[in-house]
């Protein structure tokens, strides 16, 4: 099975290495507009395999990507110094304008898997331009917010994070809603089974949570200047549900036609992945102020959206 990865640069080249050590699939091309950075990706990647399992990685054309199940999109342009969000996403919805032609020229009946940020924006972008099925076009979305969220709560509980099921909904950024009040461990209520288990949420703990899960990403820019294993595992994730028709219950980003009052908008919510992409949605019961969170979240993402000329 062939994945294909467009954007060569640190997301999609870990995105490669995460597939390969998790041996989901058995050829992966990497495309990249500096076709000596794709190639340098792919030899490196190759020299891993031999402890690994069988996974041809190479770098390619976008010819190269005829036949290919899933294929990932991280290519994009960094912001320049005095540059506004606006700006920015005006040349990268340029950059998806030629992409995203070119990956449908050589593979028309891919998954397209968004990675770019901002991805919910992007996500919108890829899927106008695409013309595709909005449950064939993903974004990354919340996945790794999720992931955090779940592994914080296991961890003041005192419990796999694997049996932890909380999610993060809406923006992939600051207007993010944490889904408090529906998080659950075993089939147990997290608020009453942290009482039981005598570590109850107090404020501080939700806030000290809160700001883990919120803040992630600045504090690893801040250390290492931008943030690309995480991503790549999920992303690995999620081309591993849809190769292998999990049907796993994941927080991803698709445009969405209504969300909390809000029309027509890519955010994430948890869905259910499989081989034809996203199967179906499950919006998780609210608390008041989560819903108003989230209408808020879309809003905000579906104005950003739309302000952007495709
Ligand atoms: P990130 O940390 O998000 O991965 P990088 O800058 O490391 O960011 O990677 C982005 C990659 O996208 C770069 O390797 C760049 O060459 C690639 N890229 C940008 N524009 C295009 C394009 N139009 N076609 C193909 N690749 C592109």
């Amino acid at each position: 099975m062939k994945v294909g990865i467009v954007g060569a640069g640190m997301v999609g080249s870990a995105a490669a290495y995460a597939m390969a050590l998790m041996g989901i699939t058995s050829e992966i091309v990497l495309v990249d507009m500096n076709e000596a950075l794709a190639v340098a990706q792919a030899e490196d990647i190759s020299h891993a395999v031999p402890f690994l399992s069988p996974t041809v990685a190479r770098a390619g054309h976008y010819v190269d990507l005829a036949e290919a199940r899933v294929v990932i999109i991280a290519a994009g342009v960094g912001q320049k110094p005095g540059e506004t969000r606006l700006e920015l996403l005006g040349r990268n919805a340029a950059v998806f304008r030629s992409v995203i032609a070119e990956v449908l020229k050589a593979a028309p009946n891919a998954i397209l898997l968004i990675a770019t940020n901002p991805v919910d924006v992007m996500t919108q972008i890829a899927t106008r331009l695409s013309g595709l099925a909005p449950e064939r076009v993903i974004g990354s979305g919340t996945i790794l917010d999720s992931a955090r969220f779940r592994s914080l709560l296991g961890r003041h509980l005192g419990m796999a994070p694997q049996s932890v099921h909380a999610y993060v909904l809406g923006e992939h950024g600051d207007s993010e809603v944490l889904g408090w009040s529906n998080a659950r461990a075993g089939s147990v209520s997290l608020l009453p089974l942290a009482e039981q288990l005598g570590r109850p949420i107090t404020d501080d703990i939700r806030k000290h949570i809160d700001d883990g899960v919120r803040n992630a990403a600045y504090k690893i820019i801040n250390g290492k200047g931008s943030t690309y294993y995480g991503i790549g595992a999920g992303l690995a994730r999620i081309v591993r549900a849809i190769l292998n028709d999990q049907r796993d219950v994941l927080s991803v980003s698709i445009v969405t036609a209504e969300v909390a009052g809000v029309q027509d908008v890519a955010l994430s919510l948890p869905r259910i992945v499989g081989s034809d992409g996203v199967l179906s949605d499950l919006l998780p019961d609210l608390d008041y102020d989560e819903r108003e969170a989230l209408h808020r979240s879309a809003s905000i993402l579906k104005e950003r959206a739309d302000s952007v000329p495709i």
